[in-house]
């Protein structure tokens, strides 16, 4: 149910109060004043027994018959009801009856009082010759001493009662006035009192709703001045501290999802409070979608979830590596889980922190590989020279034998040194990629490809082959000219090795969307679809045999990638087996 307002409460106690007050006054005016109306009229009574007393007493003795005639006397002049009784109760002069035929008036309550010595007597009865209610006091006559007899005058009560009926009346029609006058006034003040509280009632509601803008101005008392003013004092300090709150939550918010590191925060039951857009990223969901539910339910990770746990029962654990398989390649992830402790040092959850190492790993990988490809490499020109070196240490060879061998000790250092010349040239290209160090210049296209054409002449003329150069001759790009022309001297030489004699390689340059690109095609031995993902990594090779025969080191096409990288380009392959292939760089002309 609901409770009333203080209004209500106010009034109801304002009225209350009044009417309780009200209705006491009344009561107590009407029997004071009641008692007063019986005591005035008694007073009266008695005072007029007392001066009848003095016109009887001498009768008593001398001429008790000429009592009736006082009486009678009295009567004419307007007196109210009198009697004279002796002490046996006789009834010696009436003013309304004849004596004779009264009865005795011992019997009389007022008349008894009087016979028992109190000073007045005093009685209200319905008397039975008027047969309406009489007040009858009764005053002792006293004759040297003795009892005498009883003086007593009565008067009928029905004026008086109706003066007191009509004064009563007033009384209650003004104590119903005045509790009117209450109500009007307990209005005013309840909506006086209430109005403030109110007031205060609904600006609180307002901070309670995060509004702290409102401010309270009451006038009135000076305690609801000053309770208004630590409200608005509140507020402003609430104000300030919930901003501060909030700017601390935005930064922490803010840092924690600029991380690279994914973090995800458990409570006590594994439910996620927080995760930020990396972990979510890692997990394969979205901040939405995991806030709030089950770690497992987002996460079916078996080690993960087995971690968490160690953690909740009190273990310090070492970081972990977990694998993901999702719906695209495995994910190799570092991963820290930490108690989350309160200020107090108690356990309220798991802090998790992931770090993606895929990409270290895949490199630590590649460079396990590059390692070993490059001793590979080097290993097999070295085997080779040394084996023949020790055989002509031998001394038992003839010339034609030593000459041979010598040629191919040349061969295999000529190889050795092409293949450190190209790894020289790959690391310089790609520590002058990183300090942005490689020089570029504006360069006509056609000047390179000539140049780079220039250069592979003699080779394409001992196989046999012919060279053909076509358009680019507008074309100004800005470039590292040297680096450029070796790029394409490496593509033509690929071209020339790849293909039988007498075929044509076609070197041309074009603008395409934006986009300058420079195409070798060949008619040579194509490759095979399965290869091209791997053409460009460093000392892939599809003919082994051949790369090695012509003097391959394995490293032309990363070469070649690296330039155009180093350019801001792409190059990419398309080639059919038997058929040829082209080899295409693309660099942004804008
Ligand atoms: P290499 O020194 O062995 O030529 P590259 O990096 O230049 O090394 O080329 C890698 C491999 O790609 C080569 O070994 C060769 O098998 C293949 N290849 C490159 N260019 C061509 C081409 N034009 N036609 C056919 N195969 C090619």
């Amino acid at each position: 149910m609901k409770s009333r307002g203080i209004f209500w409460h106010i009034l109801v106690s304002f009225i209350a109060l009044s009417f309780v007050m009200l209705v006491g006054m009344a009561t107590y005016a009407v029997v004071v004043l009641e008692s007063m109306y019986y005591r005035s009229v008694e007073e009266a009574l008695l005072s007029q027994a007392r001066i009848i007393q003095t016109r009887v007493l001498p009768l008593l003795e001398r001429n008790p018959e000429g009592i009736q005639g006082v009486c009678m006397d009295l009567k004419s002049n307007g007196v109210s009801r009198v009697s004279v009784i002796f002490p046996d109760g006789h009834v010696a002069g009436d003013t309304q009856e004849d004596p004779g035929v009264m009865e005795n008036h011992a019997g009389r309550p007022e008349v008894q009082a009087v016979q028992s010595g109190q000073g007045h007597g005093m009685a209200i009865r319905k008397s039975k010759t008027l047969n309406i209610d009489m007040m009858y006091v009764a005053v002792p006559m006293i004759v040297e001493g003795r009892p005498a007899g009883v003086i007593r005058t009565a008067m009928p009560l029905t004026l008086l009662l109706d003066n007191y009926r009509k004064m009563r009346l007033r009384i209650l029609a003004a104590a119903g006035a005045m509790l009117l006058v209450s109500v009007l006034l307990s209005l005013i003040v309840s909506h006086r009192i209430s109005r403030p509280l109110m007031t205060m009632q609904q600006a609180s509601q307002q901070f309670a709703r995060g509004d702290f803008s409102l401010r309270v101005h009451l006038s009135g008392s000076s305690e609801v001045e000053s309770l208004a003013d630590s409200m608005n004092w509140m507020a402003a300090q609430l104000d300030e501290r919930i901003s501060t709150i909030q700017e601390q939550q935005c930064r922490m918010e803010s840092i924690i999802s600029s991380m690279r590191e994914g973090v995800v925060a458990l409570d006590y039951s594994n439910l996620i409070i927080t995760m930020n857009q990396a972990a979510a990223r890692m997990l394969g969901t979205s901040v939405e979608q995991a806030t709030g539910r089950m770690l497992e339910e987002v996460v079916r990770h078996q080690t993960l979830c087995n971690l968490v746990s160690e953690v909740r029962g009190g273990r310090d654990m070492p970081e972990s590596n977990v694998t993901m398989y999702d719906a695209s390649e495995p994910r190799n992830f570092q991963v820290r889980a930490t108690p989350l402790r309160t200020a107090g040092k108690r356990m309220i959850g798991v802090l998790l922190v992931l770090n993606d190492v895929t990409r270290l790993r895949s490199l630590e990988k590649i460079r396990r590989e590059f390692v070993a490809n490059v001793s590979h490499e080097l290993k097999t020109p070295v085997t080779a020279i040394q084996g023949f070196a020790e055989t002509l240490l031998n001394g038992e060879n003839d010339q034609e034998t030593i000459n041979r061998f010598l040629e191919i000790i040349r061969r295999q250092t000529g190889r050795l040194n092409a293949i450190i010349e190209d790894l020289l040239n790959l690391s310089r290209l790609e520590r002058d990629r990183e300090h942005g160090e490689i020089q570029m210049g504006r360069f006509s296209l056609r000047k390179v490809l000539d140049n780079a054409v220039q250069c592979c002449r003699h080779e394409a003329e001992r196989r046999g082959m012919s060279l053909e150069v076509e358009g680019g001759e507008e074309l100004k790009l800005d470039m590292n000219a040297e680096l450029m022309e070796q790029a394409v001297v490496n593509l033509i030489n690929n071209a020339l090795k790849y293909s039988d004699e007498n075929k044509t390689v076609r070197i041309r340059a074009a603008i395409e969307r934006n986009e300058a690109l420079i195409s070798v095609t060949d008619e040579g031995f194509g490759i095979a679809a399965e290869h091209l993902p791997r053409l460009f990594e460093r000392f892939y090779r599809v003919d082994k045999n051949r790369s090695r025969q012509m003097g391959g080191t394995g490293l032309g096409l990363a070469i070649v990638k690296h330039i155009v990288m180093a350019h801001g380009g792409r190059v990419d392959v398309e080639s059919e087996p038997g058929k040829g292939s082209c080899f295409t760089i693309h660099l942004p002309a804008a």
